[in-house]
């Protein structure tokens, strides 16, 4: 029989110095009940076959440790919608260990509404079970799209109700990810510092762990500190630009809900665009617009100036340098985002790499988007059953009828950009990287709907076709069941909520 204690061992964020952690008391609902087991991430963790069992149902609803064992809360900071809140931290979360999985990475086992912290201010501590199977589906829908994400092992349901705008069944969600040191945990370490003036020993100590974990080729230079941001930069820079590829729209890139590690975390009121508008958001709680769609990159820039100010004394000792290497930098983000955008939509265009007229064509492409408002994922996916052979006309259907003539010119144009006998690969690309299923939000609530009355049936036939978003599905065997299809004007969702 499997024990947890043969996969799970003590988390390495318990070699921090105190102050980043509290004790998470165990605190399991009344029934603790499978709503979703990920077999596939289990066995690319490593984990044994079996491992699903009863012991572990009552971990990953909150309940104790093995013995010898204590769960823990981190402590972080962050700036929500820009405004500073010193102290966050894991309000309704517990560190329950660590995986050393069999591609050499270590994995964080994190639990998510399993009750409340030291941290949980007026909150509960819980979590619905929609707003965690909403995680579920869309933490593994980038997986699926290839897109580093923080990962969903399991759903479980607490037995207890929680009570939002309604009474909804409890969840805890269980979540993978490389790190859990968001840039508010940076902020967090540099605030105390500050407040004890003894120096950046909360910082080094957080940058170095972060080092060991994930740059050990860094570890022990001169330059280790701005190496490390640098590749923070870096990862964030690629990470924005595929979200901005999927047309993904994260809704709450507060700081707190920055990953070091540059993966996806905190699915909240994130949603992917159907047709497509740059000023796009979901969060009922961002009406300036903040995190719409065309903020993401100037936004995780900010966010990463934040991470920058913590790091400052460990880049020189000499301000003015430190300040300097801060600076500079992040001026590589800009770039580098711009190449992994300019790269991504090559692929998914069929473009030459780096032709002379790609530029151009994609500038075209955004204009295109903006007056047309085609459907995002619809647009490479028919331009992509054009290039394969397929009349223009379902790619033209996507335009109002004052759009179409513009759309032609595109589908002229592209034509002639991309013509050659190298084509081939460069189609074999396209169909890499448009996806055809994606996980639209109308999809998304109907299956969370269907849930919250006991009926998974959509959210694990969702999840299913979520895996291999790129693979042509067999058709539908009924209408309602096609994934493909933007909502309808009465399925549309326009908000998602946050902190549920
Ligand atoms: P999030 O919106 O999930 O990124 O959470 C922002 C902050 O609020 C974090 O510090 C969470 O731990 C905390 N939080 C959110 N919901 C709850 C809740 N129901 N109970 C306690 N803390 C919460
Ligand atoms: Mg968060």
């Amino acid at each position: 029989m499997t024990s947890t204690q043969d996969f799970l061992r003590e988390t390495s964020y318990r070699a921090l110095p105190p102050e980043f952690f509290a004790a998470a008391p165990p605190s399991p609902g009344p029934a603790p009940q499978w709503i979703v087991f990920n077999d596939s991430l289990a066995a690319e963790l490593g984990l044994p076959e079996g491992a699903a069992t009863q012991e572990l149902l009552e971990l990953l609803a909150g309940g104790p440790p093995q013995s010898g064992r204590e769960n823990i809360a981190l402590a972080y900071s962050g700036h929500q919608f820009g405004h500073w809140n010193p102290l966050l931290g894991d309000g309704r979360a517990a560190m329950i260990g660590e995986i050393a999985a069999p591609d050499g990475a270590t994995y964080d086992v994190h639990l998510k509404g399993s009750g409340p912290t030291q941290f949980a201010r007026r909150g509960d501590g819980r979590a619905t079970l929609s707003a965690m199977l909403r995680e579920y589906i869309v933490s593994e829908a980038m997986a699926g799209l290839k897109i580093p994400t923080t990962r969903s092992l399991a759903v479980v349901a607490t037995g207890a109700l929680v009570y939002r705008d309604a009474v909804q069944p409890g969840a805890v969600l269980t979540r993978i990810a490389r790190s859990h040191v968001r840039v508010g945990t940076f902020q967090y370490a540099a605030a105390m510092d500050t407040g004890r003036g003894e120096g950046p020993i909360l910082t080094r100590a957080l940058a170095d762990l972060c080092i060991a974990r994930h740059f050990p080729e860094f570890a022990g230079s001169r330059e280790a500190y701005v190496a490390f941001y640098a590749a923070v930069v870096a990862r964030q820079a690629r990470l924005v630009a595929q979200w901005m590829l999927v047309g993904f729209i994260h809704g709450v890139m507060n700081t707190d809900n920055m990953s070091v590690a540059g993966e996806t975390i905190d699915f909240g009121p994130c949603a992917f665009m159907d047709s497509y508008n740059r000023r796009q958001v979901f969060s009922s709680i961002d009406a300036a617009g903040r995190y719409a769609f065309d903020r993401q990159a100037p936004i995780a820039s900010w966010n990463l100036a934040r991470l920058a100010e913590t790091l400052l004394p460990l880049f020189d000792e000499d301000d003015a340098t430190a300040l300097r290497r801060a600076q500079e930098t992040l001026e590589g983000f800009q770039p580098a985002y711009v190449a992994a955008l300019g790269q991504g939509l090559e692929r998914k265009l069929g473009l030459r790499p780096r032709d002379p007229g790609n530029e151009n064509f994609i500038a075209r492409l955004w204009r295109l988007l903006e007056t047309g408002k085609a459907d995002f994922t619809l647009f490479f996916r028919r331009l992509t059953q054009f290039a394969g052979g397929a009349n223009g006309q379902a790619f033209l259907d996507l335009f109002p009828i004052e759009a179409r003539e513009e759309a032609g010119n595109f589908l002229a144009e592209w034509r002639s950009l991309t013509a050659g006998d190298d084509f081939p690969a460069r189609l074999a690309l396209m169909r890499a990287s448009n996806p055809i299923v994606i996980a639209r939000n109308h999809r998304v609530e109907q299956a969370l709907s269907a849930a919250n009355v006991g009926d998974l049936a959509p959210a694990l036939r969702l999840c299913a076709a979520l895996k291999t978003p790129f693979l042509e599905p067999s058709p539908p065997a009924r209408p309602e069941d096609d994934l493909e299809t933007p909502p309808r004007p009465e399925e549309r969702v326009l908000e998602t909520f946050c902190g549920t």
